[in-house]
């Protein structure tokens, strides 16, 4: 089918009153991502985000436009309803590169910055995205534990979202989703993280707009539930699908150290990684 826009799938989940009412974006990083997150998404009959990271353009020698008209091939061919969004972007010019190629959403993330200039440079990044239809993300509050950065302690000064900083943020910057800094972490490869349901309800009541939970991969499945539960929205999945695809590969090699042709990993790896997918989407839809 056609691409969706993540803005319609987002708003879809958030009007769901059930409490089932979660999207689910997991990262892309080679071709095996989006196929694999096509078919999980098929076989849950859920649709899904497709999401390419900065990270991830940089490891494809900070060129978009490949590893996008790729993975937006992969979603016109599928039958589940899929987007493209593009996480995590710190640099301006990447910002602008978005458009034209066929990302529908970008989450721009000045969490490094201060208070006062992450709201202006996120502002500005909503002004820019509005004016071609495309829905932004921002981050407020440090999710933290992405590669190169130090680890976040969990309860550290500075790390959680406030609430009323939170409806200063999205009246000053006009997003149209928030990134919320709850308790998870990104690249978690355990999934031990216990979130603040507490501050999951005060930020819920507080903020008109869809809260996005990042790093759940780390994220034990009662507990995504729970967060959706309590209104959390768009729910990101990356690392998740990466232990699946390097553990398939790692299995393989170990058993056939004599491989040479990469379609003998690479097709267990992708199948891993639409059974990850799948499973996230059945806890994440109820
Ligand atoms: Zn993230």
């Amino acid at each position: 089918m056609p691409l969706v826009r993540t803005g319609e799938l987002v708003s879809a989940a958030a009007e769901q009153r059930d409490g089932r009412g979660g999207v689910a974006a997991f990262n892309v990083i080679t071709l095996e991502h989006p196929e694999a997150i096509a078919a999980g998404a098929e076989r849950a009959g859920r649709p899904a985000i497709l999401q390419i990271s900065e990270n991830a353009v940089k490891f494809h020698g900070g060129r978009p436009a490949a590893v996008a008209a790729a993975t937006a091939a992969v979603a016109r061919a599928s039958a589940a309803p899929l987007s493209l969004h593009l996480d995590h972007v710190e640099s301006a010019e990447l910002l602008r590169a978005a458009d034209g190629e066929g990302f529908s959403s970008v989450m721009f993330d000045a969490s490094k910055l201060t208070y006062e200039a992450n709201v202006a440079a996120t502002a500005e990044a909503v002004a820019w995205g509005h004016a071609r239809g495309i829905w932004i993300e921002a981050e407020l509050g440090r999710v933290g534990g992405k590669d190169g950065e130090p680890p976040l302690g969990a309860h550290a000064p500075g790390v959680r979202t406030d609430p009323a900083e939170a409806v200063a943020y999205v009246s000053a910057t006009g997003v149209d989703a928030l990134a919320v800094a709850v308790g998870s972490s990104h690249a978690m490869t355990n999934r031990t993280a216990a979130l603040d349901h507490e501050l999951i309800g005060a930020l819920r009541r507080a903020v008109a707009v869809p809260l996005v939970l990042h790093g759940s991969s780390g994220v034990p499945d009662d507990e995504i539930r729970r967060a959706v539960a309590a209104g959390m929205v768009k729910i990101n999945v990356g690392t998740a699908l990466n232990t699946a695809f390097t553990a398939a590969v790692r299995a393989h090699l170990e058993a056939d150290p004599k491989t040479v042709d990469p379609r003998k990993y690479l097709a267990p790896a992708r199948e891993a990684m639409t059974g990850t997918v799948a499973a996230f989407l059945k806890v994440i839809g109820g």
